[in-house]
């Protein structure tokens, strides 16, 4: 088996920016906090204790929030403040903000800023929860900002404070739209120049794409992963799964999908024409947008005739994200480039929902399972069992199974014990360049 101790470490890989819309966040609950103290503390010193309570809860719950993202709790961390303060401003308008002759309410617009926040949060990861709290909230804004209803148990601030804190709301108010307003129109300035860089880097040749050895169950080299990288002249080695979520967004994946699968056809092509790696296939991930282009299938076929590639040494890589088409196109799609030869593989198998029954359908190759239930097989009994299972699975529905994300001697035996016919992972080497890789296989007779 070839010596995990072959691999040339990647150079390191730079992060573009870390999600800034958890940075945003977690600035909102630290000025939210800030303003509980301040508030708690002029409540106590006014006399309102039972207003002071009620803001020192949410201040605390603004404390929880912030431990829960620390944690790395990160979708129950953004939502629960969203929750929490929604209660808390709710509850404030009905009992203590109560609106006179003088001074009109104002703690309600606060529940558009947890709209706002919510927004932003659904762009990081769309929910159904997240939804109904951004129209719970635009919808107690327009019925707190159209009529003046309080509960009966109500305990208003009184005249000679009103004045001063609605001032005092209203500049708070004012800055933090303000500053929302800023920090998500220099992200989206951002944005467009990262997705302008990203146009250069193609045409300027900063991609490059690193091999992973796939092996079979003897430890042999049978093939690689390309994997993409993006070589940025300050940044370094960006990582795909920086990039590519955002050439996604902007529509340019078909583009850099397109270059990586001519990249990977002129190596097989070179491959072809060595008797000692001419056995050696190649996978390539593709991404939805780029598989449901009406064209697809032309575009690879042609692309491996102009290379004069052996179809059968070509994996195309999917996910479930694919799934979103209907199943009658994705199964005519997937026929007809198995009947040119191509493989297809399910890559990061059992992190998505799709059923049995709809995968059953599919013309399939190969699945993919996912490193995250290779990597506790060989401490947790649960994983191990998991893993089995989903093995189990690949092999009930007749297909080949890799197990991706192998790291250690004990994971590897596991696998190889489930009955996986292949594998990838550190432990058999990590991505490369195509230079260090081949230097890996044997040379020519
Ligand atoms: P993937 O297709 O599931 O690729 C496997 C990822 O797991 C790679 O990350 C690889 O470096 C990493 N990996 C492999 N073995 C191990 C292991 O033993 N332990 C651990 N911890 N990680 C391991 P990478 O290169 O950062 O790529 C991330 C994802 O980006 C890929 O996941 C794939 O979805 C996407 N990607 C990469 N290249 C391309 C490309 O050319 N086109 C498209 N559409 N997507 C790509
Ligand atoms: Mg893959
Ligand atoms: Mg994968």
């Amino acid at each position: 088996m070839h010596s995990p101790s072959l691999n040339t470490k990647p150079p390191s890989i730079t992060s573009l920016s870390s999600p800034r819309i958890l940075q945003i966040c977690e600035a909102l609950t630290w000025i939210a906090i800030a303003l509980c103290a301040g508030w708690l503390a002029f409540y106590i010193v006014a006399g309102y204790t039972l207003i002071a309570v009620s803001v020192g809860m949410m201040g605390v719950a603004m404390i929880v929030s912030l431990m829960m993202l620390k944690a790395g709790m990160v979708h129950a961390g953004l939502i629960f403040p969203q929750v929490t303060s929604f209660l808390f401003i709710c509850n404030f308008a009905l009992c203590f903000d109560i609106p006179d002759a003088d001074t009109p309410r104002i703690l309600h617009i606060y529940l558009l800023v947890i709209a706002l926040v919510g927004y932003v949060n659904y762009q990081r990861q769309r929910s159904w929860l997240q939804i109904g709290i951004i129209v719970a909230c635009l919808a107690g804004f327009a019925i707190f900002a159209s009529s003046n209803f309080t509960l009966a148990a109500e305990t208003p601030l009184t005249g000679t404070i009103r004045g001063p804190f609605a001032l005092v709301n209203a500049g708070i108010l004012a800055t933090l739209f303000s500053g929302i307003f800023v920090v998500i129109q220099s992200d989206a300035a951002n944005n467009g120049s990262f997705v302008r860089e990203l146009l250069l880097g193609v045409s300027r040749g900063e991609f490059e794409l690193f091999y992973q050895p796939q092996v079979d169950r003897e430890g042999r080299t049978i093939g690689a992963e390309a994997l993409l990288r993006w070589n940025h002249p300050k940044r370094g080695y960006v990582s795909p799964a920086e990039f590519i979520p955002l050439a996604e967004r902007s529509g340019i994946m078909p583009k850099i999908g397109s270059w990586v699968l001519k990249e990977g056809c002129q190596t097989l092509a070179a491959w072809n024409d060595d008797t000692a790696r001419q056995h050696l296939t190649l996978s390539i991930n593709i991404t939805a947008d780029q598989f449901l282009l009406t064209d697809f299938v032309q575009l690879v076929e042609g692309t491996v005739k102009t290379y004069g590639v052996d179809p059968k040494r070509l994996k195309l890589e999917l996910t479930e994200s694919v799934f979103v088409a209907d199943v009658e196109g994705l199964v005519a799609k997937m026929t007809a480039l198995q009947d040119i030869g191509i493989g297809v593989a399910l890559d990061d198998f059992g992190t998505g929902y799709s059923s049995l029954s709809y995968l059953r359908r599919l013309p399939l190759t190969q699945l993919k399972i996912d490193r995250s239930f290779v990597r506790g097989v060989s401490e947790n009994e649960t994983d191990a069992s998991l893993a089995k299972t989903i093995v189990q699975m690949g092999h009930d529905l007749s297909l080949d199974v890799l197990a991706e994300g192998v790291e250690t001697e004990a994971q590897y035996r596991f696998m190889l014990d489930c009955g996986c016919s292949a594998l990838q992972g550190y432990y058999f080497g990590r991505p490369m360049t195509l230079a260090d890789f081949e230097l890996r296989l044997p040379t020519t007779i």
